[in-house]
C-alpha cells in the first residue's frame, strides 16, 4: 500500500477507525534525521501499521525562539519516511490542531520543573498538549521517543502513567554523527566552526562516564570538571550542566542510583542538549 499524507484530524480518524492491527507512532516536527529514522524503524519492526507525524508545534516554543526560522523540508522528509515503509504521515497546519477558541491544555508537574524549564519555561505545557492530542488523534498501540530529550520522555511516561492513557512508550538510544554530536534538526544552523566546537558536548559527557567508571561518586566534582571542559571552548556558552536521579530528575550530590547527565549549551546562536545515563 502506497504511504498517505494526512492533512486533518477528521481523515485521521477515519482512517484510524479502519485499522484494527497494532498502530507504531512517532511524532516528530520534522526536518528528518537518522535519529528521528531510527525511531521510524524502531517502529516498523514491532508494529503492522507507521503513523509518522510532523508538527512544528506553536505551543512548546517560547518568545524569541526559533518557531519562524525552524527548518522544514515536507518533500525530503516524505521521501525518507516512504523509504523507511512508514503507512501514514499526519502534517497537520497549525490552525488544524490548534483552531480559533482553543482553550484547554495538559500540565505535568515536578518533572516539568527543572532542567530545560528554567530557560524555557511552558516548553512541556506545550509538549504535552501536543502529545496528549496526537495520542487521540491517532491511537496508537505504541509511541516512540528519543533519549536525545531525556527529559521529554520522562514528561510523556509521567503523563501516560497519571492520566491512565493506554498505550506503550518505547525510548530509543540516541543517534550521533561520527564525532559524537548528537543529531539535531537544529545542528543545520551550526557554521562549521560552531559545528566543531559543538563536539564539546559529547566530549563533556565522555569525561563524566570516565570518571564515573574511574569510582568517582561525587556529582559536584564531576560536574565541575564537566564545565572547565566545556569551558575550554570559547563558541561554547553553558546553560546548564545537571547530573539529576533519572527517574525524578532530582539533583544529586553523590551518584549513588541510575543518573541521567545532561546540559544544555549554547554554540553560537543554537542551543545544543545532549545526555548520558549512567547506571
Ligand atoms: P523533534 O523532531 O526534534 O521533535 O524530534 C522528534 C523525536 O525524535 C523526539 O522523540 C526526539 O527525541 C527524537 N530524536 C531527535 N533527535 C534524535 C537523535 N539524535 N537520536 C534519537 N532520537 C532523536
Amino acid at each position: 500500500m502506497a504511504m498517505q499524507a494526512i492533512r486533518t484530524v477528521a481523515e485521521m480518524t477515519a482512517i484510524r477507525q479502519q485499522i484494527t492491527s497494532s498502530v507504531g507512532f512517532v511524532p516528530t516536527m520534522g526536518f528528518l534525521h537518522q535519529g528521528h529514522l531510527a525511531l521510524v524503524k524502531r517502529a516498523r519492526s514491532e508494529n503492522s501499521i507507521v503513523v509518522v507525524s510532523i508538527f512544528v508545534n506553536p505551543a512548546q516554543f517560547g518568545l524569541g525562539e526559533d518557531l519562524r526560522t525552524y527548518p522544514r523540508d515536507p518533500q525530503r522528509d516524505l521521501a525518507l519516511l516512504e523509504e523507511e515503509g512508514t503507512d501514514i504521515v499526519f502534517m497537520p497546519a497549525s490552525e488544524e490542531m490548534y483552531p480559533q477558541g482553543f482553550n484547554s491544555w495538559v500540565e505535568v508537574g515536578e518533572v516539568t520543573q527543572r532542567l530545560e524549564e528554567a530557560s524555557r519555561p511552558g516548553h512541556f505545557k506545550g509538549v504535552a498538549t501536543v502529545v496528549a492530542k496526537l495520542f487521540n488523534i491517532v491511537a496508537p498501540t505504541r509511541a516512540y521517543f528519543g533519549q536525545k530529550d531525556a527529559q521529554q520522555a520522562i514528561v510523556i511516561e509521567k503523563m501516560v502513567a497519571d492520566l491512565n492513557m493506554n498505550l506503550g512508550i518505547v525510548v530509543v538510544p540516541t543517534v550521533r554523527e561520527s564525532d559524537g554530536l548528537a543529531m539535531s534538526s537544529r545542528n543545520i544552523y551550526l557554521n562549521a566552526e560552531e559545528r566543531q566546537a559543538a563536539t564539546v558536548l559529547f566530549k563533556s559527557l565522555n569525561l563524566a562516564r570516565q570518571l564515573w567508571l574511574a569510582g568517582e561518586k561525587s556529582a559536584h566534582e564531576i560536574r565541575e570538571e564537566m564545565i572547565s571542559l566545556i569551558q575550554g571552548e570559547p563558541l561554547a556558552e553553558i546553560d546548564y550542566v545537571s547530573i539529576a536521579d533519572a527517574q525524578t530528575l532530582e539533583e544529586l550530590k553523590e551518584i549513588d542510583r541510575g543518573a541521567l547527565v545532561s546540559l544544555a549549551v549554547k554554540i553560537g546562536k543554537p542551543r545544543l542538549i545532549d545526555n548520558i545515563i549512567l547506571e
